[in-house]
Order: structure tokens, then C-alpha cells, then sequence
């Protein structure tokens, strides 16, 4: 093979008029359409002085054309660098010069604020719309559909994906082929994807998520998408008699149960849900099992590694859990301090390591050295144990552990209790600046339906399940929780907000 990357996942599909791509008003986009657009594309890059091993980053809305700059990039052997479109000018600024961009692709509302920061980095911009316009998108039409596939190995960079920066400023990840390949090979395996397959894609294709898992798995089984340009309730339900498997955050899945037209005979025919990106409630478990006969299947993954665990397609799908180590994968759990392997059952930091572990953070020797050892781990940031049946639970982000008085506090364990209180939808745990303590907890709720909480009985509830150095020393009432486009919980900006509250500045 010459390019182990495009040539599995779309270079097989080529001369193919099965459907690949189908839109939420019926537009169908064949294999061989999509390949066709994508060599345009390939063509025009190397046209615009774009080379081999060149970056191309881009910010454009989620659409079959943002998916064919990713097969091109592959096929001209170009790293692709997804941006996140919610991004400010000022946020793109900081991952054009940071990432060495040679061309920027962004959306023609964007030109304007995008052209001084294209400037700075010396960088060609074009423009890309979903609806198909745009400079780059015209300039394409004139170019040939086919493309000389440029060579790669397994052991080029095929991505930088930039992580979500929930618990800092984001960090380019370096993505090889072999990595992305490995990864969505395991996947396709065991969560039995064939070219049967019909999944609902509702999830942003700048993400490991929905681009690493959700769309290689497709392109590598041959199946097709139902892909929509976001998550679209209505839409979704429309479209689920047509598929067979859905990929979301668990938001989708607590949506979907709030629907009363969401209902077992809409979801009987389908073979397959994944949950992912941020934790699943054992209560939405529940919920959903009730109502459609089905257990979402949970699996733990990151923008460094794509996934690594997953629960069984047969067996027991444990709520609470992310599963077993996928194929090739090993985890372990180690002390954050002396980083010696823990006995089975105990809390510590998850370790990774396998064919899907990146290259490193891109331009941060210093933070690659210190999360990815010599011996291949990867440290990643989560903490977790591993059950005596061999699940793995993950109890937080080391980030969030709460050291209040000297004492280790996993956020997770006052959650769970918390979220099981009465009348509570939810809760996040975090720790604040105490002048006695050092860090005390707090926990915030969001109340469900039925209205007012009542916060003294919360707390005396839960604090007899609980050591007095974990008793939350105050409960206070949210509307809903912050939380970015992946659904997670953004507890750095509830720390921000309460960071006062027993150390008036
Ligand atoms: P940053 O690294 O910049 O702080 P981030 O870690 O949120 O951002 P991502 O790589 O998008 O960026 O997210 C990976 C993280 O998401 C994991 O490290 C883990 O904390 C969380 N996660 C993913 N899947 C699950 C899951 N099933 N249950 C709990 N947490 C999950
Ligand atoms: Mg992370």
C-alpha cells in the first residue's frame, strides 16, 4: 500500500455508486461522488502551494464537503487540522500560529476577521460553505476528479486534533495514520460494523468523536451516514426508522428520553447506541433500557488516543463503567506520585498505552515529556479504578480531585449521591479556595421538573453516606449546567464563578 490511510478507508470505495453520505432532505452523496470531490480538492490544495506534511486548518460548518477536505488531506498526504466552529477570531489565531498553518479554510462570514490572522501567519485563506459556495468550493469545480495518491506510512502524521481544553488551554495532538487506522480497525471489529450499517451522525466532525470514531468506522466498514449538520431532535427522530446505529454525548440520549415520541417502536429496529465523550448517568442507563428494550453501550476515549476502552457488544454493558481495554490497548492504573502500578480495586491515575497512543503534543516538548513516558503510557489526566470483574470506572479528571484539608476528594462519589437526591437532574462537585482548608467542596444541582430543592435535607441525606471531610460545605442551584458542544461539564468555569465564595476577594 502506498498510503495505508486513504487507501483503507476511502481509496477501496472508489468507482462505488453506493451511498455514503445521506442528508437530512434526502441529497444522497455516492462513494465514488464524495472520492471525486475529494480529488478536486487534493488538486486544488497542490494548486494553492499546499505540500506534503503541510497543516490545513479547518473551520467550516459540518457538511460533506468539510468531510472531502479530510480525504483530501489524506490523499495528498496533508495534516488535517479540524477546528472547532464555535472558535473566535482570537482562538483561530492562537491554532493558526500555534499549529504553522499553511492554508486556512473557513466559512465567508469569517473572511474578514479571519484575513489579518491569515496575514500574521503567513497563511493562504479560502473560503467553504455548507451550502456548497465559496472560493475554494468554485475553484475546485475546474480541477480534475482524479488525484495521483501521495505515498504515506503508518508512521506519518495524518491530524493534529486539538483537545477540548476543558482543563486548560488546548493542546495539539499528534495524530499518525497508524494511529487513526489501528484505532478504527479495533472499533469496526467490535462493535460489528458492516457496510449494513446506516449510523446517525449528529456530532461535530471536528472532534475524535464524531471524525476518528464515528465517521472512519463508516468509511472502514463501507456503511453509510445519515449525517446531519447538527443535532437536530426532530431530525433525529425522523431519521431513525433508516438506520441501524447511533453515535452521541450523553445530552443526545437524555434529549432523546425527554421525547414522548421517542419511543420503543422507533427504536426497536436499531442494532447498536454508543455513548461517549463525557459520563453517561446510571440513571439515563436506566431510563433508556425502560423505554426501548436497549443498553447504550459506554466507551471511553480522548483526542490523544481516540478510544480506548469500551464496554462488550456481548456481555454486560455495566453502567458506570467505560468497559474493557480495546484490543491492542493496555490500561493501567498508577499512583500520580510515585507512578507505580496500584493493586487491582484502588483509585489512581489511568495510564494508556497502544497502536492508538498520538506522537506527542505538537510544539510542547516539555507537557509531551511529562504526560507520555518513555515506556509508551500515556498519562491521561483521568482518574479511575478497575472493578473486580475488570470494568473500568472512571472517578474524574485528576484535574478536579479535591484535596481539602490535606484529605483526596473524587468529586464523582458526592455526585452520585447527589444526582440520586430527589428532585435533582444533576450536579458537579468541585473544589473552592478555603482559608482553613485550603479547598473545600461545593456541589452545585440542577433541580429537575418538579421545581425547588430542599438544600438542608440534600445535605443531610447525603452526609451519612459520607466521611465529614466530604460533606459538601455548600449546596447552591444552577439552571443548568456549563457545558461545551461535547457535552462536558466545564468545571473550570464553575470554579471561576465560585472562587469567592469563602475567600471574599
Ligand atoms: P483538555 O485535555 O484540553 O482539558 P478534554 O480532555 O476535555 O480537554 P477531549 O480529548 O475532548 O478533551 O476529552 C477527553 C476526556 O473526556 C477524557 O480524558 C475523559 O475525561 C472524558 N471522557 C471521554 N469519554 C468519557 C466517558 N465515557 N466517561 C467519562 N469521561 C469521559
Ligand atoms: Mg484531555
Amino acid at each position: 500500500m502506498t498510503n495505508p490511510l486513504y487507501d483503507t478507508l476511502f481509496g477501496q470505495h472508489q468507482g462505488k455508486s453506493t451511498t455514503f453520505l445521506q442528508l437530512p432532505d434526502g441529497t444522497v452523496i455516492t462513494h465514488d461522488a464524495f472520492l471525486q470531490m475529494a480529488a478536486q480538492y487534493a488538486n486544488l490544495l497542490m494548486e494553492l502551494g499546499v505540500k506534503p506534511g503541510d497543516r490545513v486548518a479547518v473551520q467550516i460548518a459540518k457538511s460533506p464537503q468539510a468531510l472531502a477536505v479530510y480525504a483530501a488531506c489524506a490523499q495528498a498526504g496533508i495534516v488535517f487540522l479540524p477546528l472547532n466552529t464555535a472558535y473566535t477570531a482570537d482562538e483561530v489565531s492562537y491554532f493558526a500560529e500555534n499549529s504553522g498553518a499553511q492554508l486556512i479554510l473557513c466559512d465567508s462570514n469569517r473572511f474578514e476577521a479571519l484575513t489579518p490572522i491569515a496575514q500574521a501567519c503567513g497563511a493562504v485563506l479560502e473560503t467553504m460553505n455548507a451550502d456548497g459556495s465559496g472560493t475554494f468550493t468554485s475553484r475546485a469545480h475546474d480541477m480534475p476528479v482524479s488525484f495521483k495518491t501521495v505515498d504515506r506510512s503508518q508512521d506519518d502524521l495524518a491530524a493534529f486534533l486539538y483537545t477540548s481544553g476543558t482543563t486548560g488551554r488546548s493542546k495539539g495532538a499528534m495524530l499518525t495514520q497508524g494511529n487513526l487506522l489501528s484505532n478504527c480497525e479495533a472499533l469496526t471489529k467490535e462493535w460489528r460494523f458492516t457496510d449494513k450499517d446506516a449510523l446517525l451522525h449528529a456530532l461535530p466532525i471536528f472532534h475524535t468523536h464524531g471524525l476518528f470514531v464515528a465517521t472512519n468506522i463508516s468509511l472502514l466498514a463501507g456503511g453509510k451516514m445519515l449525517f446531519m449538520p447538527k443535532f437536530d431532535l426532530d431530525v433525529m427522530l425522523d431519521l431513525m426508522p433508516q438506520a441501524t446505529t447511533m453515535m452521541g454525548v450523553p445530552t443526545f440520549y437524555t434529549r432523546l428520553l425527554d421525547d414522548p415520541r421517542f419511543t420503543r417502536e422507533l427504536a426497536q429496529h436499531m442494532r447498536l447506541f454508543i455513548s461517549g465523550s463525557a459520563p453517561l448517568l446510571a440513571e439515563t442507563h436506566t431510563q433508556f433500557e425502560a423505554r426501548t428494550g436497549h443498553r447504550i453501550l459506554e466507551r471511553y476515549g480522548m483526542t490523544e488516543t481516540n478510544m480506548n476502552t469500551s464496554n462488550p457488544y456481548d456481555g454486560e454493558r455495566r453502567a458506570g463503567t467505560v468497559g474493557f481495554p480495546l484490543p491492542g490497548v493496555e490500561v493501567k492504573i498508577t499512583d500520580s506520585k510515585t507512578g507505580k502500578t496500584l493493586p487491582q480495586g484502588e483509585i489512581g491515575e489511568i495510564e494508556v498505552r497502544g497502536p492508538n497512543v498520538f506522537k506527542g503534543y505538537w510544539q510542547m516538548p516539555e507537557k509531551t515529556a511529562e504526560e507520555l513516558r518513555e515506556d509508551g503510557f500515556f498519562i491521561t489526566g483521568d482518574l479511575g479504578r478497575v472493578d473486580e470483574d475488570g470494568y473500568l470506572h472512571i472517578v474524574g479528571r485528576n484535574k478536579d480531585l479535591i484535596i481539602s484539608g490535606g484529605y483526596n476528594i473524587y468529586p464523582k462519589e458526592i455526585e452520585l449521591l447527589l444526582d440520586d437526591e430527589p428532585g435533582v437532574l444533576e450536579s458537579a462537585v468541585i473544589g473552592v479556595p478555603h482559608p482553613d482548608f485550603g479547598e473545600t467542596v461545593v456541589g452545585v444541582l440542577v433541580a429537575d421538573n418538579q421545581g425547588d430543592l430542599d438544600l438542608e435535607s440534600i445535605k443531610k441525606n447525603i452526609s451519612g453516606s459520607l466521611a465529614r471531610f466530604k460533606h459538601p460545605q455548600r449546596l447552591v442551584v444552577l439552571p443548568e449546567l456549563p457545558r461545551n458542544t461535547m457535552g462536558k461539564v466545564q468545571k473550570k468555569e464553575l470554579r471561576e464563578q465560585f472562587k469567592d465564595m469563602f475567600t471574599p476577594a
